[in-house]
């Protein structure tokens, strides 16, 4: 059987064992497909089960989170940890907490991230967790108390060597301080290498709050000078206005980029005078508020409400928000607003259809899996200081952060050109993630 017969005929099955987790599908369709020459180039994957195997998640934990708010009323949500493949290290992905999360969410994420820690070189496998409770408008009391109840019960699922969580949408410093803490009352141990994106003062590790978005913008740049240019000077959007959005927008600035618009759930500001991301780390980072309080202290910019943001012309545009927040309309307002390079911070916000119009309109497209790999590969250097109980400069750190990223660049790259397919992203980081996994697989045996 071809490669590309095995693909459909596994994603078949797929579809078929895991109804109705359409995000899900979405990711696995994606990797089969870009895949197809690596299966015709190595049968031992076919005879192997490999990818088979791949799709199936190790583990799959599902739990009950009961909690109780600032009134006295009992709450219950539902809390998620899919271990995926540890075939290359311990699970490593973060923790979610978003009211849309749900398994095939979470399964999504899980199945991406073993592909983009492979791709990073690291000794780490891919799990994603999270929760279906909703931090908005909530008191840090609150706050607390869902993440000590949601450690309760993930404490014996998680270790150093076993599954490290870290953060994701709804799951910053803050909560993963609650978690930490949570976790050593428990277990009675200050395992520091249990949860990555801790603070400075507890074992946090340098430059970890801002790899993932440095690292996109790291990313971005390589892919513009593999073609002679520049971020310079670009006129760059940022969809979003949370971790990965407010420091892909810094290193974008930091290049010499005009940053010239942010958004939120409620809606988008366009400052065509460049983002003031001081006032947005307040309004985001310490009030914790809705974006259009940016105009308020910058009245020349504009809020948009509910509208997305890619109708603003733009040369680079970088989606950090969430999964399928580029529609194909929203592809086809970008071209023709003059961008010619998508970057994705967030984790598959590019819906096929809108990859489609990139594709038809010559736009360069970085996927997540490769582009937003800053974000675990710092968390794998957290754990690295916190096993040699060391800890690193801000510089150090950064240019660490700043090789892997070329490195993880060098890698689509090359290996889009030795499959005949250059300057394709997409497959270049499917065909390479895939590969380190599945070589790990073979040589572990049938497990
Ligand atoms: P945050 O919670 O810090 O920020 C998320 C931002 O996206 C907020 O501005 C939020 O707006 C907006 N957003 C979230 N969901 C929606 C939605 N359904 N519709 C519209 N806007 C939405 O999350 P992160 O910055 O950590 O994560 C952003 C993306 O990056 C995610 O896809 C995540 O998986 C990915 N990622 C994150 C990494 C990390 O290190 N944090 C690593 C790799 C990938 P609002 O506040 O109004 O909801």
């Amino acid at each position: 059987m071809s490669g590309r017969d095995k693909s459909a005929v596994i994603f078949a099955d797929v579809v078929r064992r895991n109804p109705g987790e359409s995000e899900f599908h979405q990711a696995v369709l994606e990797v089969l497909e870009s895949i197809i020459p690596a299966l015709d180039k190595h049968p031992e994957y076919t005879e192997a089960k490999i990818i088979e195997r791949i799709c199936e998640p190790e583990r799959q934990i599902i739990f009950r989170v009961p909690w109780e708010d600032d009134r006295g009323e009992v709450h219950i949500n539902r809390g998620f940890r899919v271990e995926f493949n540890s075939a290359l290290g311990p699970y490593k992905g973060g923790l979610r907490f978003h009211p849309s999360v749900n398994l095939g969410i979470v399964k999504f994420l899980g199945f991406e991230q073993t592909f983009k820690n492979g791709l990073t070189g690291m000794p780490i496998g891919g799990g994603k967790g999270g929760s279906d409770f909703d931090p908005k408008g909530r008191s840090d009391r609150e706050i607390m108390r869902f993440c000590q109840s949601f450690m309760n019960e993930l404490y014996r699922h998680i270790g150093e060597y076993t599954d490290v969580p870290a953060g994701d949408i709804g799951v910053g410093g803050r909560e993963i301080g609650y978690l930490f803490g949570q976790y050593k009352r428990i277990t009675n141990r200050y395992e520091s290498g249990v949860l990555t994106g801790k603070g400075l003062g507890y074992g946090g590790a340098q430059v970890r709050r801002e790899a993932t978005g440095y690292g996109a913008v790291f990313f971005a740049d390589e892919v513009l000078r593999t073609s002679g240019d520049r971020l310079d000077g670009k006129r760059v959007l940022v969809s979003g206005s949370g971790n990965v959005a407010i420091y892909a927008a810094e290193k974008a600035q930091q290049l010499g980029a005009v940053v010239i618009g942010c958004s939120d759930s409620s809606g988008y500001i366009r400052d065509d005078k460049g983002l003031d991301l001081e006032l947005l780390k307040e309004i985001k980072e310490l009030r914790r508020v809705r974006i259009d309080e940016y105009v308020r202290a910058r009245p020349h910019a504009a809020f948009v409400p509910g509208s997305p943001i890619w109708e603003v012309p733009c040369d680079v545009a970088i989606p950090c928000a969430t999964q399928n927040e580029i529609s194909a309309t929203d592809a086809a307002n970008l071209v023709e607003g003059g961008c010619r390079l998508v970057v994705e911070g967030a984790n598959m916000p590019t819906t096929p259809e809108a990859l489609r119009v990139f594709e038809g309109a010559g736009v360069r497209f970085a996927p997540g899996k490769a582009a937003n790999a800053g974000g675990v590969a710092a968390s794998a250097l957290e754990m690295q200081q916190n096993a040699s109980r060391d800890s690193w400069s801000f510089g150090y750190s950064e240019e660490r952060l700043q090789e892997i990223m070329k490195e993880i660049h060098a890698s689509c790259h090359t290996t889009a050109e030795e499959y005949g397919m250059p300057g394709n992203y997409v497959a270049g980081a499917n065909i390479a993630g895939f590969r380190r996994v599945a070589e790990a697989m073979l040589a572990l045996g049938l497990i």
